[in-house]
Parts: C-alpha cells; structure tokens; sequence
C-alpha cells in the first residue's frame, strides 16, 4: 500500500550573524588570532606570493562570503536544513533561481532536483558558488527526506558499512591531537615557493620538529592549500619521505591537473600518498583526477562539491579507480557519506579552537546538537536526516519572499502534466 508523501511547500536561504569566533559553516571566519588564519605559524596559500597578504589569511577575503543555510520545509511542516559557504550572494542563488525546480516537488526526487539545478546554472556555474548553493539544497532536501522517513540519512545511502568512524584531526598541535585519541594527524605547510630555499628548509624542520614530538608511528599528513609547484611538490615530498610523511595534500592549483599528472609520474613508487579535491566541482571534475589516475585520496568537500547526491557518484567512480574518498571536514554531511560506504575509511576533523588543544563544534554554534568525536572516533545516533538541530537565533533572510511567491512556484510543479506521448531524448 503507497503511502502519501507531502511535497516541498518552500525554500528559504539564510546568512547568520553570529557573534565573531563563531565561524559557522566557514571555517577562515575566525579570530585574527587563531592558528587556522596563520597565527602565530604561517600557512602557504595561493595568496603567499603577494608580500601584501603573507601575514593573515583574513587579509585576502578568504572569508568574504561567510556562512549559507538552505531549509526546505514540507507541506506538513518538517523542514531540513543544508548549509555551505556562500553568504548574501549564495541566498540570492538559491532565493531567485534554484527554488523553482524545488518548491512543489516530491522530496524523494533528489536527481531529478540535482539535474535540474545543475543544468539550468551551466551558464555561470558549474564550478564555485553556483554549485555551493545546489550543495545546501541537496543537503537539505536528503535532511528533510530523512526526517519525512525516520530513518538517518546514512540508512536511506544503504546503511552502515562500518560500526564506528574513525577520525583524523588537521590541527597546529598533532600533539595534543594525538593525546586525544585520533586515528593520524595533519599539519598545513608554513611556506611556499615565493618564501625561496630558506622557506623550503622551514618547511622540512617544521615537519621534522612535529614527527619528533609525536614519534615515528603516528600517521602525520601535510596541507599545502593549493600553494605549490610540480617541482616544489615533488622536491618537498621527497624530502619529507624519509620522516614518514604520509600523504601529501592540495599541493596544486585545482586547475593545474596537468601538473597532477606530473607529480604522480615523478613519485610513483613512493610511500607518500597524494591527495586532492578539496576545491573541485561535480562529477565532471573528479572525473579529470580519476581519469589520470593521479591522486591515491579524493577529498571532497560534502557541502560544496554537489552535496550528497553527487558525492554518492563520486564514490561510486572513485570505487571503479580504487581510489580513497576521505572528504574534507564537512562534519555531518561526511559522516553520514563515510557510514555507508566502503572506500571512505578515516574522517577529518579540524580543530577549531584557536590554539587547538580542545575539541569543539567544527560549524561553531550553528547546531545545538554536532556529533564531536571522541577517543578518535564518531559515532553517529539513530536520528532521522543528518541528525542535528538548527539554531536560528542567528539567521536573517536577506532575499526573502513571500509565501504566495512560493505557493505560485510549487504550484507550476504540481500542475505539471507530462507528455502522453514516450519522451525519447535522442
Ligand atoms: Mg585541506
């Protein structure tokens, strides 16, 4: 016997404005004087080879768009929530655009939304923030799906496929990381090519001074955000080979994949696992990584790369290459993606206190209620959708429309009579 199913009733995006230190979805969104803004140890990025912005990560924007919530709620009143990096300019995306293929859908059509959005952003998306705002509507579709059905979103992606999540930490003391209980840590690369052979030498003490701390059976990674050359990677990862570096991460431009290709020629046969993915876009981009069989670890961020709708196909690829997917942060959106499948091994969590010697929320106070992991390890509750609670004393809804403006969208969806005749697209 079929059941009815309420369909969307609207969608809202939302900016917060939370205190500052609470940096929401945007983890740069921080205190000038927190480790994950380059203070007191510097960390390369593209923006180190202008002198102007060496010193702060804030100093260059990284944080000028901020937090963005997606919520969808249902004819009968549940809501989900999804949320991303887009600010003003992502609610605008979602407001005036991506709603119309939402509202008055049946929320069990998660593909049919995607392609829809997807498609009809190709003019200006594809990549950035287009996909972003797609990201918070998944989420929160998949979120509110769950809810709708009672069961976690990681039970509706197939069930678990593991007991329990194991964590690394990405953090300014593996130390105190390792103290806790995590799995491996990692570290982000003070310096760059622009810093010269003194920098490169920092670089290698930097590293040898963290593998003496934590001793040599500790998994300890390193982070160069997008600020290396092939030859510096390939240089930098030799060097560092002999300490026990594990993998080698976001060494490149996202868009240099020819110097991907590079690189995994120049260190094939090496220890030193390589990874990327943290700034690619939709299937269409991991493609490219998968294809030239460049990287060991995909890392996708989950509340920017498509949302859960894409990242299921991403592992699905990756599978067919035998290719890790161990996303970047993410939080909920990973852990539920990890539980249900079998090449995504070990999640990140980024320490986001300042100094990074205790754990908290990793999307600050946006969730009363954000799985933390604990002795190295997550352990998601049997709760429906992604599991967590929205606090919205903060939120403010720059575009916001009327509730008719929603009712008339859903309303166009609803009616829609399909052909009798086949549709046969070819
Ligand atoms: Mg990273």
């Amino acid at each position: 016997m079929s059941r009815s199913f309420p369909r969307i009733k609207a969608v809202r995006a939302y900016v917060t404005e939370a205190k500052e230190g609470d940096q929401g979805v945007d983890c740069h969104d921080v205190n000038d004087k927190h480790w994950i803004n380059g203070f007191p140890t510097p960390m390369a990025n593209p923006m180190s080879v202008y002198p102007q912005y060496t010193v702060l990560w804030k100093s260059w924007g990284i944080n000028a768009l901020g937090t963005m919530v997606a919520e969808v709620e249902a004819e009968n009143g549940e809501c989900g929530v999804g949320i991303t990096i887009g600010g003003e300019p992502g609610c605008y995306i979602v407001e005036k655009h991506l709603s119309r293929f939402v509202e008055g859908q049946d929320p069990r059509n998660v593909e049919l939304m995607w392609d829809q959005m997807f498609r009809a952003t190709l003019n200006y998306g594809r990549k950035g923030l287009a996909i972003h705002a797609i990201s918070a509507v998944d989420l929160a579709i998949w979120d509110l799906l769950g809810k709708l059905r009672g069961e976690p979103v990681y039970a509706m992606l197939g069930g678990k496929v593991k007991e329990r999540l194991p964590v690394y930490c990405t953090t300014a003391r593996p130390d105190i990381a390792k103290n806790m209980g995590f799995a491996a840590s990692k570290i982000t690369c003070p310096y760059g090519p622009a810093d010269g052979e003194e920098g490169f030498k920092k670089n290698v003490e930097f590293y040898k001074g963290w593998r003496e701390k934590v001793g040599p059976d500790f998994p300890l990674m390193l982070d160069c955000y997008m600020a290396l050359t092939p030859q510096y990677t390939v240089r930098l990862a030799k060097a560092l080979e002999p300490l026990g570096l594990k993998w080698i991460e976001d060494y490149l431009p996202p868009d240099d994949y020819e110097g991907y290709e590079d690189v995994r020629k120049a260190m094939f046969g090496s220890k030193v696992l390589l990874t990327t993915g943290e700034h690619e876009y939709s299937r269409y981009g991991y493609q490219l990584l998968l294809k030239s069989r460049c990287v060991d670890i995909l890392q996708p961020d989950i509340s920017m790369l498509g949302g859960i709708t894409e990242a299921r196909r991403l592992v699905a690829m990756a599978s067919a290459h035998n290719v890790m997917v161990i996303p970047h942060a993410s939080s909920i959106y990973s852990y539920h993606l990890q539980y249900a499948f079998c090449n995504c091994p070990v999640a990140e969590f980024i320490d986001m206190s300042p100094e990074a010697d205790r754990i908290v929320p990793y999307f600050g106070g946006l969730f009363l209620d954000e799985p933390l992991p604990v002795n190295g390890f997550i352990d998601l509750p049997d709760k429906p959708g992604f599991g967590v609670t929205l606090c919205k004393d903060t939120l403010r809804r720059p575009y916001h429309r009327s509730e008719d403006t929603s009712r008339e969208q859903a309303e166009l969806n609803i009616n829609f009579k399909p052909s009798e005749k086949a549709f046969m697209p070819f």
